[in-house]
């Protein structure tokens, strides 16, 4: 199959490692990728990288991306992960068609194989517990020392290991290790640990196991049990290549070509499943899809569309090298795939009443609106006006000063689609809050122009006050202060760093009818406001917007400022 990608200019260096393979017919043409997680979490923007890159380059190059779960550690592993996993990649686009995979499955295989190196005199039961082994493994500039327990027998391994397995012993207290070399100075490489004894039940093997491989004596052989090309991972992976290689080669089997990336950092975020998790379990989100974590589920409910995960992963960049993506890129995809493809509606978030003085009483009429000036297939919709509608309060100032054109007393401004309109009065309460504005409308100027050709120095937004529905939106920022919170002082954590003001709740918010049977997570833009997403947590005639993004593009701000 003729790959895309083939004809293509510049390729990263992982599609050009692929591209160069398919050539010289190094895997007889054959690309085969996995996007391996861990099933310990839900899955963030820095994944999608991961799944973006593997699964794309299959697309690209007429190969197959497998999804494998590695879940080798019973103890941090649970079927939601599993399930919010399988969504989370489809929800992205991405289909394995029947290459989904579990490393669990394949207990019985690394197990068999780890019996093979046994034989071959490449591992040993070792009796030092975690510390030990730690402080036996010497530093970087001192060589490890041997395990006293390094020189037992084939015999002796064979049964000690056979014991381990049946759960003669307790937790911690023997483990497998790969005979290599206690003085190489690759640390992963000193006698590095295969299997440990936990007695722990699996989401999936439930209590069959209670010896569990080490991730990497398990990833090499569940690659090369698939039959892996190209094992892609991030960059930390790099000094366990050698290891991966020995063990492959040790057992001398099918053996993949791992290949490390720079991993996607992104401002103003935390990425570690390990801190995403402590910020649900210590209350400071509402869960892993709150809209402001950075994981998919949240993007999701935050309003991203799967296109917009997507083009920015097309635009970051696949390289060697450790950098820090801003988060305005993010945003500026967002915004751009948003505004192709979301309707526009009318809503006030902080609404001031209007009254149209001369307008009749009862009467309502409506009018026509255009539901995306991008996309003329969108087509139009009629909105409802009437003598008493809603403009947002900060359209309105009683002392305006000269540069603020919208309206004022005695100020004719247009109200979109609708008609001009004429600020007249002004009514306060006892305190002297503005409670309501009193206008007049020029019933020539119906659709928004005037036959006598003036013009007016703004267009607001509108909702009509009788069909408007109450709404809540949330309006997020940054959920951390710093731009990096994983960069901390002495005796501090990222959580030092969460935005006090990372949420905002609008109560009394005014939507236009059209908006009434919305579905949940359908994504809107409010007419000069930002784009916003239906909350799946609305019910019940309760509407709850998150707002996705605001319309400003700081990206392109960047951009045009040349930094
Ligand atoms: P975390 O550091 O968030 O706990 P992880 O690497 O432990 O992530 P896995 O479930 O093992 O999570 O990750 C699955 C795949 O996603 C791996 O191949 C990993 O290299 C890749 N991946 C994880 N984080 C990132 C990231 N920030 N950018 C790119 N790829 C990533
Ligand atoms: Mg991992």
């Amino acid at each position: 199959m003729a790959s895309v990608n083939e004809n293509q200019q510049k390729l990263d260096f992982v599609r050009q490692i692929v591209a160069d393979d398919r050539k010289s017919g190094k895997w007889d043409g054959r690309v085969v990728t996995r996007f391996p997680p861990e099933p310990n979490g839900y899955l963030h923007i820095g994944h999608a990288k991961s799944i973006c890159l593997n699964f794309g380059i299959a697309a690209e190059f007429g190969g197959k991306c497998h999804l494998r779960f590695d879940d080798t550690n019973p103890e941090k592993e649970e079927q939601e992960y599993v399930d919010s996993i399988i969504e989370d990649v489809k929800w992205l686009g991405w289909d394995w068609g029947k290459n989904l995979f579990f490393g669990s499955d394949y207990f019985q295989q690394m197990f068999d194989r780890a019996i093979n190196l046994i034989k071959k005199g490449k591992a040993y039961v070792c009796d030092l517990n975690a510390e030990q082994i730690r402080q036996s493994r010497g530093t970087p500039t001192q060589n490890g020392k041997d395990s006293p327990y390094r020189n037992r027998s084939v015999e002796e391994n064979l049964d000690l290991f056979e014991r381990m397995r049946k759960g003669e012993f307790p937790d911690g207290s023997k483990t497998l290790r790969a005979k290599i070399d206690m003085a190489h100075p690759n640390f992963n490489m000193r006698d590095p640990v295969m299997y440990r004894i936990v007695h722990a039940s699996h989401h999936r093997t439930a209590d069959k196991w209670c010896i569990y491989p080490m991730y990497d004596w398990a990833h090499g052989i569940e690659d090369s049990i698939e039959k892996i090309t190209h094992s892609i991972c991030t960059l930390e992976f790099e000094n366990h290549r050698p290891l991966y290689d020995w063990f492959l080669d040790a057992l001398e089997i099918y053996h993949p070509q791992q290949i490390e990336f720079a991993r996607l950092n992104l401002t103003y975020t935390v990425m570690s499943k390990r801190k995403l998790l402590k910020l649900v379990q210590d209350g400071r989100v509402w869960g892993w899809d709150d809209p402001r974590m950075p994981t998919i589920c949240g993007m999701r409910r935050r309003g991203y569309s799967p296109q917009a995960v997507r083009n920015f992963c097309d635009k970051i960049s696949v390289n060697k090298f450790n950098s820090t993506v801003d988060f305005a890129l993010l945003q500026h995809c967002l915004r751009e795939e948003l505004n192709k493809s979301s309707p526009r509606v009318m809503a006030i978030l902080n609404p001031l009443k209007v009254i149209v003085e001369n307008y009749p009483e009862g009467k309502v009429e409506y009018l026509d609106a255009i539901n995306n000036p991008e996309d003329p297939s969108a087509g139009t919709r009629q909105i409802p006006f009437s003598r008493e509608i809603y403009i947002e309060r900060d359209d309105f100032m009683e002392e305006a000063p000269k540069k603020f054109y919208r309206l004022a007393p005695g100020r004719e401004v247009r109200l979109r689609y609708a008609y001009f309109i004429t600020c007249t009065n002004v009514i306060k309460d006892s305190a002297g809050n503005i409670t309501e504005l009193r206008c007049t409308y020029d019933p020539a100027t119906r659709g928004g122009d005037a036959p006598d050709g003036r013009k007016v120095k703004s267009t607001l937004h509108w909702v009509c006050a009788k069909n408007a529905i109450d709404a809540e939106a949330r309006i997020y920022e940054h959920l951390f202060t710093k731009e990096n919170p994983d960069e901390t002082g002495e005796g501090q954590d990222f959580t030092a760093f969460i935005n006090p003001n990372s949420l905002k709740v609008l109560n009394g918010c005014k939507i236009e009818p059209y908006l009434k049977d919305a579905k949940p997570l359908s994504r809107w833009q409010f007419e000069r406001l930002g784009y916003f997403c239906l909350d799946s947590d609305s019910k019940d005639g309760k509407l709850i917007f998150n707002r996705t993004a605001t319309l400003r593009d700081e990206w392109a701000k960047i951009k045009n400022a040349g930094i």
